[in-house]
């Protein structure tokens, strides 16, 4: 990985002080009732007994497998009544483990990983974030080489019994974590799969945004051409809801459907002027940046608080802006993204600017030339649980920028749903949280669709649930 994991004495500070904040955990357990690792490895992780265990016998911990697999989600955190940053006090010890040369706790969390996601090294690079470790790149790249779900005479035996096995033909629309993992499962208990997918490429976020310093993509290709091997049927370049519909695929068959469709629609930025050149939002600028297409500004600003800003900002920076600032309307505590990324991008040199809003757009001709903000104060809490910004009366200022990327948030796609399918207030598909069923029978959904923006972990923990619910409702148990 090109990213570099950092550790300056104010770092190891603050780690050292999340490991003090252990002291006061309530043992309440909703860290570990939170965690969706939990769900996919519970014979091997707990967060909380992980935790209690660090306060016991630290030495001891940093030989377990437990240690290394953590993915990084943030969900413990969020929910946490004591704001423990779980993920980073077990990265602490996992740096202690890597100075030690403990390292066989990781290559069994890399064999624990491989016997249940289906792509473990891409979900190695993306969730489990070696680096940040210290882990020696190389040895990373070496221990991964024997991480796979299945061996290729596996594969192609489970291939075969599939073919043999007559089951209903199930559908999945999207081919992301959620739609690759829903469609492995089925397809190794024998299941027909088809997966339609709208893009030229499958992989979901993993191929379109997810920055290639990241994961890099032939790790995520060879991955998915093992899928293939499985008997897995793709057809690319299709989208629900304009090549075939819901009703269509039913009359083709289909007796069971996952919508994995993600969160792809950009939210709007109601400011004057974001039609100008040079405006762009955040997914289409790193797809582009992924395809090798996109230009970068020299002055860019990333308007945004969350895990998208904080990646198109640090690839505006390795492709080559020379000044590049990330305006959030509220203060660091409300920040969306992960704190990890937060610092990660700040060490690069990536400005993070507080409580500031923009306001108009500016510029020469058509182009974007300079953006009017406004400082901001908070206020009382709103709807969100977090303190309202509002804007400073008269602190109006200008900024030079000749790159502007909106990163304010992204929302699924759903018209090319039927209406008898239900829809949240916030704009995802309901569903039973325990089939993933949606209101039309037989149809099923997860993933970002169902959250809405959420984490590659969350996506696999829906696949396999909406897996196992389409298994017994074909089986007629559901
Ligand atoms: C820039 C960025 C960085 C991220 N970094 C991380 C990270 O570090 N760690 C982490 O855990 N998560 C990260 N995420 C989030 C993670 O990528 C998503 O949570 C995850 O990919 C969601 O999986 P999904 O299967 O629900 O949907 P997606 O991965 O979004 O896949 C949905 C697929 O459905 C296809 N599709 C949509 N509509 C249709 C249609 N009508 N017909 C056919 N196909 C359709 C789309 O083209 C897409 O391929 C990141 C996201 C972004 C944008
Ligand atoms: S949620 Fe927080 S307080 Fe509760 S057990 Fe987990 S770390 Fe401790
Ligand atoms: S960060 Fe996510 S994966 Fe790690 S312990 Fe918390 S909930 Fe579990």
């Amino acid at each position: 990985m090109e990213s570099k994991a950092i550790e300056s004495p104010k770092e190891l500070q603050e780690q050292l002080l999340d490991m003090e904040k252990l002291k006061y955990c309530f043992e309440c357990g909703i860290c570990t009732a939170s965690c969706p690792v939990m769900e996919i490895t519970s014979n091997h992780y707990n967060p909380r007994v992980l935790l209690e265990q660090i306060l016991l016998d630290p030495d001891k911990v940093l030989k377990k497998e437990a240690l290394w697999l953590c993915a990084w989600c943030y969900r413990c955190y969020k929910r946490c009544p004591q704001r423990l940053k779980v993920p980073e006090i077990f990265l602490a010890l996992r740096k202690m483990a890597t100075r030690q040369g403990h390292l066989e706790g990781f290559n069994e969390a890399l064999r624990t990983v491989s016997r249940h996601v289906p792509f473990p090294a891409s979900y190695c690079w993306v969730c489990l974030h070696p680096e940040r470790s210290m882990l020696d790149r190389q040895f990373v790249e070496s221990a991964l080489q024997n991480a796979t779900r299945f061996s290729a005479k596996e594969r192609k035996r489970r291939a075969i019994l599939a073919q043999e096995a007559e089951r209903c033909k199930v559908a999945v629309i999207g081919s992301g974590p959620a739609g690759l993992t829903a469609a492995c499962e089925l397809a190794v208990e024998g299941f027909p799969v088809t997966v339609f997918e709208s893009m030229t490429k499958l992989g979901g976020m993993l191929q379109k945004c997810l920055p290639t310093y990241r994961l890099p993509k032939d790790v995520l290709n060879a991955e998915i051409e093992h899928m293939k091997d499985l008997g897995i049927e793709f057809r690319t370049s299709t989208t629900v809801g304009k090549d075939l519909t819901i009703g269509k695929l039913r009359r083709e068959g289909f007796k069971a459907i996952f919508i994995s469709t993600g969160a792809h629609k950009s939210r709007e930025l109601k400011v004057e002027g974001c039609n100008r050149e040079g405006v762009l939002h955040a997914l289409e600028f790193l797809k582009e940046a992924n395809l090798g297409n996109a230009n970068v500004g020299e002055k860019v600003v990333v308007i945004g608080g969350g895990n998208v800003a904080v990646d198109a900002a640090r690839t505006a920076l390795r492709m080559g802006a020379k000044d590049v600032a990330v305006l959030y309307r509220r203060s660091r505590e409300e920040m969306p993204a992960n704190p990890w990324e937060v610092s990660e991008a700040e060490a690069e040199g990536v400005k993070i600017h507080f409580l500031i809003s923009p306001k108009k757009i500016l510029g020469k001709n058509k182009r974007v030339a300079a953006l009017e903000c406004i400082k901001m104060s908070l206020g009382e809490l709103d709807e969100s649980g977090r303190r309202a910004p509002l804007p400073v009366e008269g602190s109006e200022f200008i900024m030079d920028s000749d790159m502007i990327i909106l990163a304010i948030g992204e929302m699924p796609n759903l018209t090319f749903l039927p209406k008898e399918i239900e829809i949240t207030e916030a704009g995802t598909i309901a569903v039973d949280p325990f089939t993933m069923e949606t209101s039309m029978p037989g149809v099923f959904a997860g993933g970002d669709v169902v959250l809405g923006p959420a984490t590659v972990v969350e996506a696999i923990v829906a696949g396999k649930r909406a897996a196992s619910s389409i298994e017994r409702y074909l089986e007629g148990e559901v």
